[in-house]
């Protein structure tokens, strides 16, 4: 692995004033200068992608995403957890930076370096505002990866969206187990939870389908256990299941690393024969989980994608540093500075 990023004058010179702190949690402005940040990489092809909070409160263990809070200079990996950075005024200049033209060039991702639906969602609606602004156009591709039941207080919206353009919705499940939920994405929602917010959106005639990645050797691999969260999948409406292996870059596999060695420290010498030649799983491991998948879509009648079309981008898709811009913020009214 590489040396994590130099911090950036010009990007931490970005962050405002405190907003709140609730639960440990410290909410921070950070002034958006671009809303739509193009991306193309060979895990994420070309698509606009659309992150309205930096950081994430759910603390995922495999998380790839704490790498942005790296660009900022905070190299403690617990402080994308901790310190949640706003994008104020996102929806605004999002309208400001729209044309149809623009939109409809290639997919939008929302929710792709971080969970649009987390709690800060309920208090500062960026995500909302930016699917209101997103709901004016026609023939969008858009897509949005969550694991959070809050997405079903825009059921309304999504709607609006859905008459109008393609909208994919995936909801993040990796085990149908609660107490292994709680060790590995402790501050999400329950999977019952998630399995109920799919079956609300595809009540509501939402294409909702599960983002079953990243699977996790020996944790959450078993045969049984993934044909258990095809079957709940199915039980609760889901339209399809995504499914991807643990990729493990920059900060998160520092961060994953360390976890492992403290709550499941037999496994480490088996993510370090996997993972010994860099950032992707052994290539004979993924090729097993792919056959095992393929013996489960047949069983279940599960699809891997939406039938109209592809599924949403997901977060365990986008390598860091070789596409997304991460820095997407400047001070409201300053010049903006160079883009990484
Ligand atoms: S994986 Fe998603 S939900 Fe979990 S911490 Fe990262 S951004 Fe948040």
């Amino acid at each position: 692995m590489g040396a994590p990023p130099a911090p950036s004058v010009g990007i931490q010179a970005l962050i405002g004033s405190d907003l709140a702190e609730r639960g440990g949690v410290q909410y921070t402005e950070l002034a958006a200068r671009h809303v739509l940040n193009r991306c193309n990489t060979d895990r994420m092809p070309d698509c606009w992608t659309i992150n309205p909070y930096r950081g994430c409160s759910f603390g995922c263990r495999y998380c790839y995403a704490r790498y942005t809070h790296e660009y900022l200079g905070q190299r403690d990996p617990l402080a994308f957890e901790r310190q949640v950075f706003v994008k104020v005024g996102s929806p605004e200049l999002l309208a400001s930076e729209a044309t149809e033209r623009r939109l409809r060039a290639r997919p939008i991702a929302v929710g792709t370096a971080t969970d649009p639906y987390q709690p800060a969602e309920a208090r500062y609606e960026l995500t909302r505002g930016i699917l209101e602004v997103l709901a004016r156009y026609r023939g969008l591709d858009i897509g949005i990866v969550t694991k959070s039941a809050l997405i079903t207080r825009d059921i309304e919206l999504l709607g609006r969206i859905h008459a109008r353009s393609r909208l994919h919705i995936g909801i993040s499940l990796i085990t149908p187990y609660r107490t292994l939920a709680r060790r590995l994405d402790p501050g999400a929602p329950t999977p019952e939870r998630r399995l109920r917010t799919v079956q609300s959106l595809a009540a509501a005639g939402l294409d909702v389908g599960v983002l079953a990645s990243p699977i996790l050797p020996s944790i959450n691999d078993a045969t049984r256990d993934l044909e258990l969260l095809f079957r709940r999948s199915k039980a609760y409406e889901a339209r399809w299941i995504s499914v991807g292996p643990l990729f493990l870059a920059s900060g998160s596999r520092r961060h994953f690393l360390a976890w492992l060695a403290d709550a499941m420290p037999r496994k480490l010498p088996l993510y370090r024969h996997l993972f010994a030649s860099g950032i992707d799983v052994d290539p004979r491991w993924e090729r097993g989980l792919r056959r095992r998948v393929a013996v489960l879509r047949r069983r279940t009648g599960l699809p891997e994608g939406s039938a109209r079309g592809r599924e949403p981008a997901s977060l365990q898709l986008v390598l860091p540093g070789s596409g997304e811009r991460p820095e997407s913020s400047s001070p409201r009214g300053k010049a903006p500075s160079a883009r990484r």
